[in-house]
């Protein structure tokens, strides 16, 4: 249907420039990082020394005092709040456990700082645990610069999770969340928070990084090499392994307009590249052996097509470049690649590898304070990796698994409010569950709640608004209340906010003046729109639709869908009676959300089939 697709291109076109243009408030500012690091890796004793040169812009209404950095490393030490949360936590991750206390002292990580200067004079500092406080000799004025030069030494520990050296699948450092980071600071204040478990935020700007590595060594990491001819390792032209005489080598990588830098290194790296048409190359990394080779062969045709999906469904890949390395545990998103598992079933590691695909847009692009709203980066990265996945393996139904896993939370004593931060959750069940299920249920329930059009519309003007910034919750449901011209705030509220819980069922049924009038009872707290599908004996079918008040607005109907709007429900209000405008003997079923995406924890009372329900019928006139 070529004539139609164009018509549509004709409406995007339309929309396009208005979207461009589209920017956050007046008031929106962010802090911006340059950083210059010149790094030694030494193998044998798999410590490395650094000097790190930053020019930090302070473009907050605030004058500055201190500043903080996060030390990482200094979390792989026994007794460190890692290691204890890890060992006193009711579901630990496995991966974790007691691994950290049981660490020697040359398999610790850890961060020393030599020294840090202000603007070339010598500050003073204080570390405990993973963040150190540095007090300016000046005050940072707002909109100044200050220039921070320090000098460091770190020990890469084993790998426990994510950052470290040699782990299981034999990957020699995967090197993340590893060198002395300035914490986040914006309109809630500093963001220095212990290193516990999981998540990340961080400060936009450009990085500029030399690694100087034995020549063996491959290195795959965030940003563009600037010296391919001089490296080989399958970037350029230049030497190979086997011709390298030097007894290193110095890779320098650029990176413009990203929030971290991360890295690894190995000296069995396989490296293949693939462009994606019309967007980024991507570079494989990769240990070759009978249990990764063909899974990561067929990894650079599915990376393609995921990228193409993104591109399409949710905005343009910001970058030229991204690399895919096996980091030899789980997968963790990092600006510009990843590093994911490399052995195992093929679907799981492709799958992971789609999933942190989908983190360039939320939260490589769209750097939301992942540590406090883990929902807007995991979420809505499970959301649109699913359906890329789907799209590509032509399956339908993406999001039912995150439904079964938010239902299951629910239903159990373990279910917290999504806006907490998301170390301080009580389980680890509960903050995988809010993350990554009840935040892909946020959006696949977003189109319920505003229709699928402008849900995709909304994505992707919340894309071009908030790329390369800090969104947060607020930003985002602005953006869909413009897309949808409805009143969102209180879905925020709720969803996010609350553990309440959305359960919608029948009560009467009647029949009086050939008309029929059909009970709608909200039985949990947790007020929704709904959708009511009649279907009558003769087999045709009418939909019902009743607004909720809270919304302020009529969602468009489905195109093509037979619809009628009934009068708004207002919120308060327990039950509500629609007027059916035929007889109560021609209907055959009367059924709630008939697409399912509405998420009522109890959906056996979604539906009542008239004829098996006989007390129903014309119990009352
Ligand atoms: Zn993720």
């Amino acid at each position: 249907m070529i004539a139609k697709k164009h018509i549509l291109y004709a409406v995007i076109l339309l929309f396009v420039p208005v979207f461009l243009k589209a920017q956050p408030g007046p008031g929106y500012w962010q802090q911006r990082v340059e950083y210059t690091m010149n790094i030694k890796m030494n193998t044998d004793t798999h410590q490395l020394s650094g000097t790190q040169h930053l020019v930090y812009y302070n473009n907050s209404p605030d004058t500055l005092k201190k500043v903080y950095y996060h030390l990482y490393f200094n979390a792989f030490q026994p007794g460190s709040m890692m290691d204890v949360r890890s060992r006193t936590i009711s579901d630990p991750d496995r991966r974790v456990g007691d691994r950290i206390s049981k660490l020697k002292d040359n398999e610790i990580g850890f961060q020393h700082i030599a020294w840090i200067k202000q603007d070339n004079v010598p500050v003073t500092f204080k570390i405990e645990g993973t963040v150190m406080e540095v007090k300016l000799n000046k005050p940072l004025l707002p909109k100044a610069k200050a220039v921070f030069d320090l000098q460091f030494n770190a020990q890469v520990p084993i790998q426990i999770r994510r950052s470290g050296r040699d782990n299981s699948e034999g990957i020699a450092y995967s090197m993340t969340q590893w060198y002395p980071k300035i914490a986040e600071y914006d309109f809630q204040g500093w963001h220095a928070y212990q290193y516990v478990a999981r998540e990340f935020h961080g400060v936009w700007g450009d990085f500029n990084v030399s690694i100087t590595i034995k020549p063996s060594f491959t290195i795959a990491a965030t940003g563009i090499l600037q010296n391919p001819d001089k490296i080989g390792h399958g970037y350029g032209q230049g030497k190979t392994v086997a011709d390298a005489t030097s007894s290193e080598l110095t890779w320098n990588f650029i990176a413009k307009d990203v929030i971290d830098f991360a890295w690894a290194a190995d000296p069995d790296y396989t490296h293949t590249q693939v462009q994606v048409p019309n967007g980024p190359v991507i570079h494989l990394f990769y240990q070759k052996s009978e249990k990764t080779e063909a899974t990561w062969k067929k990894m650079e045709d599915t990376s393609v097509k995921v990228f193409q999906y993104l591109n399409e469904h949710f905005g343009r890949y910001p970058f030229n470049s991204y690399s895919i390395i096996q980091g030899g545990d789980g997968g963790m998103e990092y600006p510009m690649c990843t590093l994911i598992l490399g052995e195992g079933k093929a679907d799981g590691v492709i799958g992971t590898m789609a999933h942190e695909v989908a983190h360039s847009w939320y939260q490589m692009a769209l750097a939301s304070n992942e540590s406090l709203h883990p929902w807007m980066d995991e979420g809505y990265t499970s959301f649109a990796s699913a359906e890329a996945m789907a799209s590509i393996m032509g399956m339908p139904n993406p999001h039912t698994g995150a439904y079964q896993s938010y239902f299951y939370l629910a239903k159990s004593n373990l279910q917290e409010p999504a806006n907490q931060h998301s170390d301080h959750f009580n389980t680890n069940r509960a903050y995988t569950t809010v993350a990554y299920s009840m935040g892909e249920v946020f959006l696949e329930q977003m189109k319920y709640l505003i229709g699928e059009e402008n849900f995709y519309r909304g994505m992707k003007a919340y894309y071009n608004t908030w790329k390369m910034k800090h969104p947060s919750p607020n930003d985002f449901i602005r953006v869909m209340e413009k897309v949808s011209d409805m009143q969102l705030g209180w879905y925020l509220r709720y969803w996010i906010g609350t553990t309440k819980k959305i359960d919608y069922g029948f009560g009467v049924v009647t029949d009086k003046d050939g008309s029929t009038y059909v009970e709608v009872k909200r039985v949990g707290e947790f007020p929704m729109p709904i959708d009511l599908m009649v279907t009558y004996k003769d087999g045709s079918q009418q939909l019902y639709y009743l607004p909720m008040n809270e919304l302020m607005g009529v969602k468009p109907a489905t195109l093509g869908a037979n619809r009628i709007v009934s009068d708004t429900w207002p919120w308060v209000n327990p039950s509500y009676v629609v007027k059916i405008n035929r007889k109560l003997s021609d209907i055959e079923s009367l059924e709630i959300d008939p697409s399912q995406r509405m998420a009522d924890i109890n959906r056996t009372n979604n539906k009542i089939v008239l004829s098996e329900i006989v007390p129903f019928q014309n119990t009352t006139k």
